[in-house]
């Protein structure tokens, strides 16, 4: 029972994410943020990099979706069971918010690699007897409810967070901030190192920002000032614990909202964007601080399908802790690597049968398009001119979509139901199906089993992305603008294709729909679907470069490596 003792012996890197992707049956993530983090500490542990992870337990989960009958997303809880998978741990913590007690209390779960290496996460739960009703309900649904409930769970992992680490005897070297959601956790580090002076009136004297800063790394997410999490003053002081310094942060961050990017930015030594390409945006968003980029990554073994498992296993052996082996993908013979491709296609075409008693047709070029369903992916841009997409694609291809909608964002699920409803517009001339329920699991079947991976969002929306890099780990290009990790993977023809105009200047507008469908169809019908057909030599050598030039790269065990040696080793 007190075998988790053993994890307080080392120093450790602490890294805090609202939501952490592990699997489909811990359902603590939306999307691409929380599976990264999943994947981040995954190859963390099989690299034996001594880390901690904290996040909230969201015991109602993220939601589960499922459709009307005319493709309106509705949302049920999940009811899931976290003694199935975790312990939960003896020491408890205490944080104030909006003048109550809150107890909170963490559940451990250890990560266990092949390697041997072992991770522990800690998952913040605030379900005790004796917290008011209210607030043992602050832990149960990831992202819901409204502001003040995104402030409180911000409170419940930034400062609850650090306090239940320090109870525990937990000894952290740094700290990493996994987006905005965390930027409290600076404020409990601030009053940690706080120099006692005698009647100051000035605020930043008194406290040892520098110390703080040395202890924080900071990766930021979010490419537009708008995404940035911010707080009225009049919330964040009725609502934060009195001990928060809320003078300071006023100095720090401005005066007219709790800006947790900005608290972020100014209490971290290492900050950072997830591609090149968002380092440069946040770079022009926020002047005044230095920041790099490391490019995000995918978990090789969690994201590579059976068959390529098996595959890689006879030709490039070591290659899930190694994934740089996949830079000689060439030595594998070509109808290998093709009929791996065809038996993860069949296997996932069983699985659509199964859930929605669609039949698609192994012989057509299946286009694949699967996350959040938020406005600005724009999933229903390829349907803007049917005529069009008819004349191109009828007979030849067929989709599979798949993704969930923010409950509150009545836009994105527009998006998927104007997607379920071109399905009855193509019938019988292009097949379409929306798959129910996208998770992890959904994910891991579904990405391998399409020829190619369609991405559309408006520039420059895109920070990372990642799920393109799951597609090229099995062999599947990528059909994408260039934004995010694909300005560094694309190279036309032969890791994929490109969609739209090339990045340019920095402040390039958002959107250019037009040229982009203009340059998707033609694509469609001029390069990609002869090639597939007519040259099946040629399509085999553009699904070896995806594994040999974006996959070996791509990876979160690549990606780690940089944080080690640029982040957390200073
Ligand atoms: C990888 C993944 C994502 C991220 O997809 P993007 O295309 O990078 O936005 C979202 N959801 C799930 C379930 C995933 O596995």
């Amino acid at each position: 029972m007190e075998g988790w003792k053993r994890f307080i012996q080392d120093q450790r890197i602490a890294y805090f994410s609202m939501e952490i992707g592990l699997k489909a049956e811990i359902p603590t993530y939306s999307g691409g943020l929380g599976v990264l983090a999943g994947d981040t500490i995954k190859s963390a542990a099989d690299l034996k990099i001594p880390m901690i992870a904290v996040t909230l337990l969201h015991r109602k989960g993220y939601f589960e979706q499922h459709f009307t009958a005319d493709g309106w997303q509705l949302e049920k809880d999940v009811n899931w069971l976290p003694e199935k998978h975790m312990q939960l741990l003896p020491t408890r913590t205490l944080v104030t918010i909006e003048g109550r007690d809150v107890k909170i209390q963490a559940w451990l779960y250890n990560l266990k690699s092949p390697t041997g290496g072992e991770l522990p996460v800690l998952f913040l739960d605030t379900d005790i007897p004796g917290n008011h009703p209210d607030d043992c309900s602050l832990t149960d649904h990831l992202y819901g409810g409204g502001l003040e409930m995104r402030l409180k769970q911000e409170i419940i992992l930034g400062i609850g967070g650090a306090r239940i680490l320090r109870a525990l005897n937990f000894t952290i070297k740094k700290y990493h901030l996994n987006e905005g959601h965390a930027s409290l956790l600076t404020t409990e580090l601030l009053n940690n190192a706080r120099i006692p002076v005698e009647d100051t009136w000035d605020e930043r004297s008194s406290w040892d920002t520098h110390r703080v800063m040395e202890q924080c790394v900071f990766t930021t997410h979010t490419p537009v000032a708008a995404g940035h999490d911010r707080f009225p003053y009049a919330m964040a002081e009725r609502i934060l614990p009195p001990e928060v310094p809320i003078k300071l942060l006023k100095e720090l961050t401005g005066q007219e909202e709790l800006n947790m990017t900005l608290l972020a930015l100014n209490l971290s030594n290492f900050i950072n964007g997830v591609a090149k390409r968002h380092g440069e945006i946040s770079q022009n968003l926020f002047p005044g601080f230095e920041i790099h980029a490391i490019t995000n990554g995918i978990h090789p073994f969690t994201w590579c399908s059976p068959f390529f498992v098996t595959l890689f296993d006879k030709y490039l052996p070591g290659w899930a802790n190694e994934p740089e082996l996949l830079v000689r993908v060439d030595n594998i013979p070509d109808d290998a690597v093709w009929d791996s491709h065809c038996g993860a296609k069949a296997l996932f075409f069983q699985y659509v049968k199964e859930q929605t008693g669609k039949t698609l047709d192994p012989e057509l070029l299946t286009i694949g398009f699967a996350r959040r369903a938020a406005t600005y992916k724009r999933g229903d841009l390829i349907f803007s001119n049917l005529e069009r997409l008819l004349k191109i694609g009828a007979g030849k291809l067929q989709f599979v979509f798949g993704g969930k909608a923010h409950p509150r964002d009545e836009g994105g699920k527009q998006v998927i139901q104007r997607i379920i409803q071109q399905a009855d517009k193509l019938r019988g001339k292009i097949e379409l199906v929306y798959l129910e329920n996208y998770n992890m699991d959904t994910a891991s079947r579904f990405i391998p089993g399409v020829d190619i991976w369609l991405n559309n969002p408006m520039r420059p929306l895109e920070a990372s992305g990642t799920s393109g890099m799951k597609a090229a780990l099995n062999g599947v290009p990528n059909f994408s603008v260039l934004d995010g990790w694909w300005i560094e993977g694309h190279i036309e023809g032969v890791t994929g294709w490109s969609i739209g105009p090339p990045p340019a200047e920095i402040d390039q507008e958002v959107g250019r729909a037009n040229e982009d469908l203009e340059d998707m169809y033609r694509k469609l019908e001029k390069v990609i679907l002869p090639l597939y057909f007519n040259d099946r030599k040629g399509w085999v050598q553009v699904m070896k470069n995806a594994i040999g030039k974006n996959a070996y790269y791509f990876n979160t065990h690549v990606m780690m490596r940089r944080y080690v040696t640029d982040a957390y080793i200073h």
